[in-house]
């Protein structure tokens, strides 16, 4: 694997914020504009929520860093559907293989990196010990 920086975007909480907001500010989110809609399978339940313009242009600064960026969220491969024209990316990510038990996730996104350098965009706080023999 690359020894290039990584950048792993986690989704919910980063750029969709559907399931942080109360549904009153959900409402006036909407009414202010936001981008929402609810995405039809396989996330049936899930909602987006986001500030587009915001979204984008942070999208473009991590662009502009150069690192790789990586998909580092429970969204998975459809991540690439729904996010890389929503944030306007200018091609689908790689999507690094996230453990569907949320507290795990690093314990399988952090070895698959390989020691490459990297940051994470994630809401959730890491939970993860190296295994040592
Ligand atoms: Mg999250």
């Amino acid at each position: 694997m690359s020894s290039d920086p990584a950048v792993l975007l986690d989704v919910d909480g980063v750029f969709n914020l559907a399931r942080f907001r109360s549904s009153r500010n959900r409402d006036r989110l909407i009414r202010e504009g936001w981008f929402h809609r609810r995405p039809s399978d396989p996330f049936a339940g899930d909602r987006l929520l986001m500030n587009l313009p915001r979204a984008r242009a942070a999208a473009r600064a991590l662009v502009e860093t150069g690192a790789e960026l990586i998909w580092g969220t429970t969204w998975g491969a459809a991540a690439n559907d729904y996010f890389v024209p929503l944030l306007g990316l200018p091609k689908v990510l790689r999507v690094a293989p996230v453990n569907f038990e949320l507290s795990r996730k690093a314990y399988t996104v952090i070895p698959w990196l390989e020691g490459r350098p990297w940051a994470w965009l994630e809401t959730r706080r890491a939970s993860w010990r190296r295994r040592t023999r």
